[in-house]
């Protein structure tokens, strides 16, 4: 029979490489954590509407990127392409904003865009993000950007860049645009770019097409336009990540894929990934709570996508801080009832063991001691039951040294907490 294979595009991780993810994973939250950001678990589709309205109706995601498609009761569903939207959506939904401000939330999960697969570029791929909301202060950008600084380094990264710019205020934009428009209308571009440019024109800067690259190359720079509450704001985002020692870059040119970004907007750029070199990403939104029906509440927050923070550090040849996690592993001889007791004695006292199955004779079941990554094994059969005594081996020395079965599990515990992190 024909076997199944994963839809086209999708990223999946299974073991070996599944512990990897995991250890991203939990780095990145971790950083969120210590920054007093909490669990938002929030479902995987939403209404069709909050992402048009949300996102923009201008961006390649809403225009060309987005899973949608009609639920039984008729109503139009899509999977969600990026996480700010449906954070907002339930920050106004369950009153978050009516409590104290910031709003400080994390999530992680998995995204869906219908893009063209590459290396790098999935349609379904696996993003953390922070969101801070309500308070418009240059500090909750820079500690936004630091949450993710903090994790890249954690996780030993060395070759990536940060980039900064700030996409000004309302007012601000509104000088601006009127200069970009006016320019533009003087470029030639085919009818649909133009469209596109008239929803908004920022999006020219996004095109990758060599003479629109050029064609805007000469046009006006948004940050010669930022008003001086603005550019003060900017100045104090540079000083407060100087002082934190982020690097960083300021791109005035740079422009972000989603419409609803005001003010600092940032992106950290891996430089071994290739074409789909962004690990991350993200910014300060001032209109988009009000246009999801909230209160004129700012926020700011960012996207980190796992799958590429992953590649980025197979890049950079960081392995995991090795093995399985596995404390100990017991190799049974003729004993597998026993064994399978003495396993979950310890695994309650939160050791944590593995055990051949099956009926293996020592050398199998030594193999597959070596091959579990334990720090630790033991063979148990009739003998060792008898005597209650067991050889306590430690796999990368081979020295072993007796201890009762009674005094195994502390004598473990005591052993893990001397080896600390175990990393
Ligand atoms: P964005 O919301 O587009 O700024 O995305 C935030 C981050 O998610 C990016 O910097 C990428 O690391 C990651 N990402 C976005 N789209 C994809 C994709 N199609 N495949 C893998 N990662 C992605």
């Amino acid at each position: 029979m024909a076997k199944f294979q994963a839809p086209k595009g999708v990223s999946e991780y299974v073991p070996d490489r599944s512990s990897h993810f995991d250890y991203v994973r939990s780095t990145l939250i971790n950083s969120a954590q210590v920054a007093g950001y909490q669990l938002v678990e929030l479902p995987v589709f939403e209404d069709t509407e909050l992402f048009a309205r949300g996102v923009g109706e201008s961006t390649d995601v809403v225009r060309k990127e987005m899973y949608t498609f009609e639920d039984r009761g008729g109503r139009s569903i899509t999977l969600r392409p990026e996480g700010t939207a449906g954070v907002m959506r339930a920050v106004i939904e369950h009153n978050l904003d009516r409590g104290q401000l910031p709003v400080k939330v994390y999530y992680s999960g998995a995204f869906f865009r219908a893009e063209r697969p590459q290396a790098g570029r999935y349609r379904q791929f696996y993003q953390v993000g922070i969101e801070a909301i309500g308070l418009a202060d240059p500090r909750i950008d820079v500690e936004v950007i630091a949450v993710a600084d903090r994790a890249f380094k954690e996780l030993g990264l060395k070759n990536y860049r940060l980039e900064i710019t700030s996409l000004g205020d309302s007012a601000t934009r509104e000088s601006y645009l009127v200069e970009l428009r006016a320019f533009i209308a003087g470029i030639e571009i085919d009818a649909e770019t133009r469209e596109r440019a008239n929803l908004n024109p920022l999006r020219l800067f996004d095109d990758k097409r060599p003479e629109i690259r050029e064609a805007m190359s000469k046009a006006p720079i948004l940050m010669d336009y930022l008003t001086p509450e603005s550019a003060a704001d900017f100045a104090k985002v540079q000083e407060l990540l100087t002082a934190l020692n982020i690097d960083f870059v300021v791109n005035n040119r740079m422009v972000r894929g989603l419409d609803y970004y005001t003010g600092t907007a940032f992106e950290f750029a891996h430089t071994d990934l290739g074409a789909q070199s962004a690990i991350g990403g993200g910014g300060r939104y001032d209109g988009l709570m009000a246009q999801l029906g909230g209160q004129e509440l700012s926020g700011v927050g960012f996207g980190l996508g796992i799958d590429r923070i992953l590649l980025a550090r197979e890049a950079e040849g960081l392995l995991l801080p090795a093995e399985s996690g596995l404390d100990l592993y017991i190799v049974p001889l003729g004993v597998g009832d026993a064994a399978l007791l003495l396993a979950e004695e310890l695994r309650n006292r939160g050791i944590k063991v593995d055990l051949a199955f099956g009926d293996k004779a020592l050398k199998g079941g030594m193999k597959s001691a070596d091959k579990s990554g334990a720090r630790y094994s033991i063979v148990l059969g009739a003998d060792e039951l008898a005597s209650g005594v067991v050889h306590l081996k430690e796999m990368q020395t081979g020295e072993s040294s007796s201890v009762t079965l009674g005094a195994l599990a502390n004598e473990l515990i005591e052993r893990i907490s001397n080896y600390g992190e175990h990393l």
